[in-house]
């Protein structure tokens, strides 16, 4: 029988920037209280496109205070702003979102060297993964963003920030350069990729092929270049 999913209704308390071009909105609602997410599960936000449709877009559950039932997730408004972005670009105190979650497979495994490989979107996610990782185990990130003015702190004890400029997001040169080097000079027990979709395979094959194997490498599309926003003028 299909799992029915608890839709949580809930309110946005807060909202301030992180950076220019990412925003932490915080939700809340009676059914959150309680609610312990593991590191980097996150949310589907129920939304409509431009057609009427009920869309879905994930976030990841930044902070949680579950004696209060509120979360934080860190949104980026990316140039391209689909629903996702929109949402967040718009959401006010007092908006009403309806979520899901948590939900998400992804788990932290003991390791004496763990590499995180991402983004913007994936900063979140790294920052709540690094924050969660016991005492000694040693973290390394290679995230790519924009511009400087972009980023936001992940926690890693190694991080090589690496900057787009003017390559379009979803180009994969800069992170599989900067990947391939990192495995070069260090060994690395575990890896996290959370970037684009298609990066996301191509730096999966790359840590496959430096003899990592797949139990070790937990690889997620966090999006999906040219995925086609629905205007207004698609509706029929
Ligand atoms: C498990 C999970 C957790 C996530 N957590 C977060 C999070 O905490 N914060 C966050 O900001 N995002 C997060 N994401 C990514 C977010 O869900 C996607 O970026 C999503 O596509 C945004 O939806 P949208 O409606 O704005 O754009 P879409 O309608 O999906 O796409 C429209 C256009 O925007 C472009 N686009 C979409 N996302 C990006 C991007 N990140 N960078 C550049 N161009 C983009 C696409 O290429 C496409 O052309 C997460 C994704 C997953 C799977």
């Amino acid at each position: 029988m299909k799992k029915t999913k608890t839709i949580h209704r809930c309110t946005v308390l807060a909202r301030c920037h992180l950076t220019p071009s990412m925003v932490r909105l915080t939700v809340g609602g009676p059914s959150l209280i309680g609610l312990v997410p593991r590191p980097a599960q996150d949310i589907e936000v129920l939304l409509t496109d431009a057609r009427g449709s009920r869309i879905k877009r994930r976030y990841t559950i930044r902070n949680a205070r579950p004696q209060v039932g509120e979360w934080d997730v860190d949104a980026f408004l990316h140039a391209d702003g689909g629903p996702g972005s929109a949402w967040a670009a718009s959401a006010r105190p007092g908006s009403a979102v309806e979520l899901v979650g948590p939900r998400g497979k992804l788990e932290l495994r003991a390791a004496d060297g763990h590499l995180f490989v991402g983004d913007e979107a994936s900063m979140p996610a790294i920052a709540a993964l690094v924050e969660a990782l016991p005492a000694g185990q040693e973290a390394t990130a290679v995230v790519e963003t924009g511009s400087p003015a972009d980023r936001v702190p992940v926690g890693a004890g190694r991080v090589h920030w690496i900057e787009r400029g003017d390559r379009l997001p979803g180009d994969p040169q800069l992170l599989l350069a900067a990947v391939a080097r990192e495995l070069r000079v260090r060994k690395f027990e575990q890896v996290y990729i959370l970037t684009e979709a298609h990066i996301a395979g191509a730096i999966r094959d790359l840590v496959r092929d430096a003899g990592i194997g797949s139990d070790h490498v937990f690889a997620k599309g966090y999006w999906t270049a040219d995925r086609r926003p629905v205007t207004s003028g698609d509706a029929a």
